[in-house]
Parts: structure tokens; sequence; C-alpha cells
């Protein structure tokens, strides 16, 4: 059935990783569980020895001016021509064509290979796509600036080419049932060499090649601690299926609760940034009592960052576990359609038209940021779609406020964390109430979309031509 025919089904904005939702009266079906594969990413810590990481630097260095320089020539052939009758614009592939002339002038591009340049070359690409859609819509557009080497922090390999796993295969047991014999696993870089990996990281590659993934692209990042990280892309890694039901599940997310479930669930996360925040003060503290830039500065700036980095990544993986035990309780997900955009946005106002209540909502907006509630969202679709399951995002008008029981919607049903509802009395936990409120929604949206005959959401983009969610973009 197409999806758009249907009048009660329309398409809307590109939400789950490459999928436009699609609209199901007033609710979205965000994931809709018919892949078949994925795309899914490894991140792993690198620990590069001393004469590596300097390599890594150069090559980090190498791939910032190569994306000054792609930036420059477009910036220039766009001023230059401007005015005349033919306005010259360059794409990603008059400069791809370039750079194998280049390669004559520029030592460093024999050394690193040319995947790295083209890498960063797409970035530019990607800067000037985003800079004209955000112009198209009218949004701020932020012409695309140049980055200095400090705050140039990635390099970017777009196909498995400059680069291999070395010793990492799936694991198979031998013959005589005794495990494979260990290789020492690297990641070889060209122009770098061979950086080992550590027994976490192969066990996650090793993982996503037993589900079929193949590995296609390669990011390494060095973080503001000066910690080295990669990313690696996997294509066409299989689903992990989990024991089927078709119960609906509504999650209710909030600031006090994370999540409270239909059956009287609540899971509370635990408070990691208010704790890491005593210490980062502390530091804070600390550094101000050295003259700024100085190697003392610098050592307790890497220390904050490291910090708050931990902080980030344990509350991460909180809700990342968060997601997993919700998805394999439920069938179906129906999530609260929250605009987290419009509700951490600061009350600030302007000088001619200063908000109300700037000190409560910075507070609400620091711990609305600490539940870190669209990151668990983001987690519930990507488990959801990895185990084939759906998720909904239904209207969040007044779910805290509505009787389950008898639909009387009153502000005053709702007393902190106690629901009592003024009509019929019926009693329950404030937030668990509004999770069967949104299962009760979902189900409508499911029942309807089933009526509809089940459509499906479309791809944005071709399986091939899909990458980071850029579009291609010609003009400069
Ligand atoms: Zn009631």
């Amino acid at each position: 059935m197409d999806a758009v025919s249907h009048p009660l089904v329309r398409v809307e904005t590109v939400i789950a990783s490459d999928k436009t939702a699609l609209r199901v009266g007033s609710a979205k079906l965000i994931v809709d569980g018919t892949d078949t594969t994925l795309v899914r990413k490894a991140e792993i810590a690198l620990r590069p020895s001393r004469v590596r990481a300097r390599l890594l630097s150069q090559l980090l260095q190498f791939s910032c001016d190569i994306y000054n320089g792609a930036l420059q020539q477009r910036r220039d052939a766009w001023h230059i021509t401007r005015n005349s009758a033919q306005p010259i614009s360059i794409s990603r592939f008059d400069q791809f064509n370039e750079v194998k002339e280049l390669k004559e002038v520029c030592p460093a591009i024999g050394r690193f290979g040319i995947t790295p340049v083209r890498g960063a070359i797409s970035r530019v690409d990607e800067a000037f796509g985003a800079f004209f859609r955000r112009v198209k819509n009218g949004e701020t557009p932020g012409y695309p600036r140049f980055k200095s080497r400090a705050r140039f922090r990635t390099i970017f390999y777009d196909t498995p080419t400059g680069w291999h796993l070395r010793g990492v295969t799936p694991s198979r047991p031998r013959k005589d049932g005794r495990p494979a014999k260990a290789v020492t696993a690297a990641l070889y870089v060209q122009g770098v060499g061979d950086i080992p990996l550590t027994k976490g990281a192969v066990s996650q590659l090793r993982r996503l090649m037993a589900r079929g993934g193949e590995h296609r692209t390669l990011s390494i990042t060095r973080s503001r601690s000066g910690a080295w990280r990669a990313c690696l892309g996997f294509r066409g890694v299989a689903l992990k299926p989990l024991t089927e039901t078709t119960e609906i599940g509504g999650v209710d997310r909030g600031i006090w609760v994370t999540a409270a479930l239909p059956d009287g669930t609540l899971l509370t996360r635990p408070p990691f940034l208010t704790k890491a925040r005593a210490q980062i003060a502390d530091l804070q503290r600390q550094r101000e009592q050295h003259e700024k830039f100085s190697p003392e500065w610098k050592k307790i700036n890497k220390a904050v960052a490291k910090s708050y980095a931990k902080a980030h990544r344990r509350s991460e993986n909180w809700a990342r576990h968060c997601a997993i035990e919700i998805v394999s309780r439920y069938g179906v997900i129906s999530l609260e359609d929250l605009s987290l955009v419009n509700m951490t946005k600061s009350s600030r106002g302007t000088t001619e038209f200063p908000g109300k209540g700037v000190a409560q909502k910075k507070g609400l907006n620091r711990s609305l940021q600490d539940a870190a509630l669209a990151r668990l969202a983001y987690w519930i679709c990507v488990k959801a779609e990895e185990a084939g399951r759906r998720v909904w995002k239904v209207n969040p008008k007044d779910s805290s406020r509505e009787c389950i029981v008898c639909g009387h919607t009153d502000a005053a049903n709702r007393c902190r964390a106690r629901f009592t509802c003024r009509r019929c009395r019926h009693e329950e936990h404030a937030d668990v109430n509004a999770a069967q409120v949104l299962t009760a929604r979902g189900q409508v949206a499911e029942t309807s979309w089933c009526a509809a005959g089940c459509p499906v959401a479309k791809r944005t983009l071709p399986r091939n031509r899909r990458r980071r969610g850029a579009e291609p973009s010609t003009t400069t």
C-alpha cells in the first residue's frame, strides 16, 4: 500500500536513522521495524604509542589543512566570479578530481593516501549542504568557517581504503573445540601504522562482524582531553530478535522519574552529572589560580574535560541499558512527542523583552539536560530498530492530567508525584498514570495504522547513497 494515499497517513520529518516518519492521526510512527539489515557503529578507545600518536596528530593537521584549503577554493571561486555572467560553483567531485594533481606537489598525500583527503573535502561539502539547507528553511545560516588546528578534531575515511582491521575476525571455535588462537588485533592506518586494539574493542567489533556487518567507514577523533577514539561504521548488520510480544507500552519520560512504565516500574537515572559537577567546580576553582594557557592551566583544563566525558559515558551507558530493558518488555513502544528544543530553550528573552523566571528556568534546563530524555528516546529507537519493533511518538497534551480510568482531565488531578482523580477517585503514581495514558494513545495510533493497511515508512536516500544524513550539494 502506498504510504501517502491513505487519508489518515501523512509523511513527516525524518527521525529514525534514515527514514521519513509516517503521521497517523496525531501520532508519528518513527521506527516501523521492517528493516532486515541495519547500519551500526562501533565506538572504541584507541591507545596509540607515543610515535603513532604523533603521526596521528600529523594526519589530523594535514586533514585540517585540506579542509581549510577546500573551503578557501569554494569561497574564492564564488567571490571572484559572482558578478560575472556565469558564476563558477565547485562541487565535491571537482575537488576530488584535483586530488590526483595535488599529489605531485604535496608529499603528504602520498604518505597518508587519498582517502582522508576526500574525507575532509566531503566534510566541507556537508558544511555547505547544511548551510544551504538552513538558508532555504529560513534558519540562522552561519557560513562554513575555517577551522583552527585546535578546533579540528576528526580524520574521516568514507571508504574502506587506506585503513583496515588486522587480526579481528568473527570468532569461531576451532575444530578441536578450543577457542581460536589469539592474534594481536590492530587498526592499521596508512602513514601511521598499527594501533593495537583493546580486548573490549575487539569483542565489540567481533559482535558486529558475527551479525554479518561489513566495516565501511572510519573516523578517528582526538577529544578535548587528548584521548583518541575511533568510530567504525558497519553495514548489513543483522537484527537481534527478542521474544515476540505484541504488548504496547507507553514510556513517560520526566525529570524526577526518568522513565515510568505502565506496569508501575519506575526507572530513575543516578545523578552522574550532579556528582561530577562538584568535582568540576573544584577543578575550576583550582584553574583560576593559574595563568591562562600556562602548562598547569592546560592540565587542569584537560582534567575538567575528562570528568565531563566520564559522566557523559556513564549516563549514556545507563540510558542504553534502560532502553534495552524497555524494548525487551514491549513489542510496540509509545513515547510522548516532546519538543525538547523549546523546553530547554533559555527563558532569558531579549534585552527589550526580558523573560520571566530566568533563574527557575535555568535550573529546570539543567535538570532536563541531566535527565537526557532525548538520549533515552534515541536509544529506545535504536534498540527497537534492532529488534524489529515499532516506536510511536504520540501527542503529549495533558497526558499527566488525564485519568486513565474515566478520562477526566483536570490540572487538580495531580499533586506532585500522586495522581488522584477528582471524579472517580482513581489513585496512582502520577508518572505511571501518564505512562498508561500514553499506552492508550499508542493503542489508538496502532489500531488506525493497522486499519490503513500497515504502510511502511519510505527511505529518504537509497541505501548506497546514504551517509551521515548528508544532502548532495553542488553549489557554492
Ligand atoms: Zn477518573
